[in-house]
């Protein structure tokens, strides 16, 4: 792993540095930069401002790895708060949610997690959205993939991410490309061991476009999640090959990167749903953003000691 991505990982474990950072008068700008914010009415501002430009949303609160039912409770409270405010505002046609099973109760039990994530789905149906499950490390694929078929017994509707640095996904993929079977696939966000996980960037890149052809060939409706051009523009000239019309397949991308090929792309009458997260949780999101390019970490470090 690059050094630099090492020391922003640890330091988003470390308590010192995570209260310097909250607290630090310009932070504010930063993460928002990133996050939408730490209330609904905030992650619902923000998905009016990107409908209005002719994108789409999908919203994530932020928050993970939860061993207490309390707060597994409070994250589905959340989401049932958010898609009734989407649905009064008219945004639930352009804006779904995203899910971490680990938010909702995996690590205590699957059973709890699929109750709770259902519960979020008949909501989501009854407000006329969707959801999509996120992936979360490799130890949980089983787990989430047992969960999806569950929840797309009652709700076909619901998604799953797959993620390409995994040796299994192209397996996966063949799998779920089937009628009506919404699936992201995005490169994969964890520390992975090579006994699961490609190593080399480039063999993660290869399994991405194998990944893509494979769910571009089959029924299901693929949801690409990269910010990579080339990926975009491979999957771009994949899907024309394959006589894949604009709107059969979206492209998706993070909430403050890349906002100028959000537009251009949405442009050429693709789908492009960007990812928002918010929520009071969102030191280790931005952590692991600025973990993943260099360029955003000098803006942040610029950013905290301008007295601007
Ligand atoms: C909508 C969405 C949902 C996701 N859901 C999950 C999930 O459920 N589970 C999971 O494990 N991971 C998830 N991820 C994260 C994903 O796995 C990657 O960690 C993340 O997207 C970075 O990979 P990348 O494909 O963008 O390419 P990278 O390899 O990070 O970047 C490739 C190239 O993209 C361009 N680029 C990247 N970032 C920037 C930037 N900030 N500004 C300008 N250019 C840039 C650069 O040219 C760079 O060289 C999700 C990502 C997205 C977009």
């Amino acid at each position: 792993m690059h050094p630099l991505r090492s020391l922003i990982l640890a330091a988003a474990g470390n308590d010192v540095i995570r209260r310097l950072v909250a607290t630090a008068p310009v932070s504010r700008d930063v993460v928002r930069r990133f996050v939408a914010g730490e209330t609904t009415a905030d992650a619902i501002e923000v998905t009016k401002s990107l409908v209005d430009k002719g994108l789409t949303v999908t919203l994530d609160y932020l928050g993970e790895d939860t061993t207490d039912t309390g707060l597994a409770e409070q994250t589905v409270q959340a989401y049932l708060e958010l898609l009734d405010g989407l649905h009064r505002d008219g945004l639930a046609k352009s804006a779904e949610v995203s899910v971490k099973l680990s938010a909702v109760g995996q690590a205590l039990d699957e059973g709890l997690a699929l109750e709770n994530a259902a519960r979020i789905c008949a909501k989501a149906q009854e407000c006329g959205t969707t959801v999509t499950l996120d992936m979360e490390d490799h130890t949980t694929t089983d787990s989430t993939l047992r969960v999806l078929a569950e929840l797309r017994a009652t709700y076909p509707w619901a998604g799953a991410v797959l993620q390409a640095y995994l040796r299994r996904t192209e397996d996966d993929c063949a799998r779920l490309a089937t009628d009506g079977s919404r699936v992201r696939l995005c490169k994969g966000a964890y520390a992975e061991p090579a006994t699961v996980a490609f190593p080399d960037t480039h063999d993660v890149d290869r399994s991405y476009v194998r990944c893509a052809n494979t769910l571009l060939r089959g029924d299901g409706y693929p949801m690409f999640a990269t910010h990579d051009p080339r990926l975009v523009e491979i999957v771009h000239a994949r899907a024309e090959a394959l006589d894949r019309k604009p709107g059969s397949f979206e492209f998706q991308m993070l909430y403050g990167i890349r906002p100028d090929e959000q537009l251009r792309l949405a442009g050429l009458g693709h789908t492009v749903r960007v990812y928002v997260p918010y929520g009071v949780q969102w030191y280790g999101y931005l952590m692991r953003r600025l973990a993943e390019r260099p360029a955003n970490t000098a803006f942040f470090l610029r950013a905290l000691v301008s007295r601007k």
